[in-house]
């Protein structure tokens, strides 16, 4: 799939709406629109690439200033008790966005 064509580098653009928590230079965090958990957050690079498997030292950059980001804008967002960050891989995850996102779920007791 081609970049242009991307859902989530058209939710950057603002092309496609979407409900923002967190936005930076390098990232932006938004509500995910089926949440799995009382609070779904998908935190999403700026530099679109696909797989966590596509890292470089760049990326792993950006992955690291996002990171450094998320407790803070969790807590804000009703994760102040806990919360989980899933990266979903490729078919057997069930990966369905190919623009690398983080999911940041919580305000709830997290089963598995
Ligand atoms: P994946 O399965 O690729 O790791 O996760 C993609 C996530 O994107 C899913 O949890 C799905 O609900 C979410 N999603 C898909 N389309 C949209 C959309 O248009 N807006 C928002 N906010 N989330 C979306
Ligand atoms: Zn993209």
């Amino acid at each position: 799939m081609l970049k242009e064509d991307c859902l989530f580098c058209k939710i950057i653009k603002g092309e496609i709406p979407s409900a923002k928590v967190y936005e930076d230079d390098k990232m932006l965090v938004f509500k995910d629109i089926e949440p799995k958990a009382n609070v779904h957050l998908l935190a999403v690079p700026k530099d679109h690439f696909k797989l966590l498997s596509e890292m470089d030292g760049g990326r792993a950059e950006l992955l690291a200033h996002m990171l450094e980001k998320i407790p803070q804008i969790a807590a804000e967002n009703g994760c102040g008790n806990g919360f989980r960050l899933v990266i979903n891989q490729g078919a057997d995850a069930g990966q369905t966005v190919f623009h690398l996102h983080i999911h940041v779920l919580g305000g709830q007791e997290l089963g598995w």
